[in-house]
């Protein structure tokens, strides 16, 4: 177990050093500000939608280690994705890190799954899911969203 949870920590820290998908996108069809107050997490997201897909997605803001890595693999996980797919990713990931339980199925997760170490720390679980709801916010049309 320890091992795993090694394995998660280094894909967090490599997604927090190279964060992908990073920086403005001019051309983006809807973008929301995320803030997290209890950690100081500012994130703003960028999408183009075409038709149902999310055609491209970036990011940029200052946070935690968490924050950022969460918004890193979650362009990875939504871009080129339909939008019906990326709005069930959206509750998907939302529900693994809030759920009391371990994830059933963590392979299926990917890289994800990194992420689901943060259930063990009530404090950083709006880190990890600030990304996630300024997407939705984003794809709703609505600018501003903050954790609550
Ligand atoms: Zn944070």
């Amino acid at each position: 177990m320890s091992e795993l949870s090694e394995i998660y920590q280094e894909i967090i820290l490599d997604h927090n050093k190279r964060p992908r998908n990073f920086g403005e996108l001019p051309e983006s069809t809807c973008s929301a500000d995320g803030h997290n107050p209890l950690c100081g997490d500012e994130l703003t997201i960028y999408v183009i939608v075409d038709g149902d897909t999310v055609c491209d997605i970036r990011f940029e803001g200052q946070g935690c280690a968490i924050s950022k890595a969460s918004a890193s693999l979650m362009t990875l996980k939504v871009k080129g994705k339909p939008l019906a797919e990326v709005k069930e990713a959206i509750l998907e990931v939302c529900d693994m890190l809030t759920a009391q339980e371990e994830p059933a199925d963590l392979d299926a997760l990917g890289d994800l799954a990194a992420l689901s170490g943060v259930r063990q720390f009530p404090m950083r679980i709006k880190c990890a899911t600030l990304a996630w709801h300024t997407l939705k916010a984003a794809l709703e049309g609505n600018t501003k969203t903050t954790t609550e």
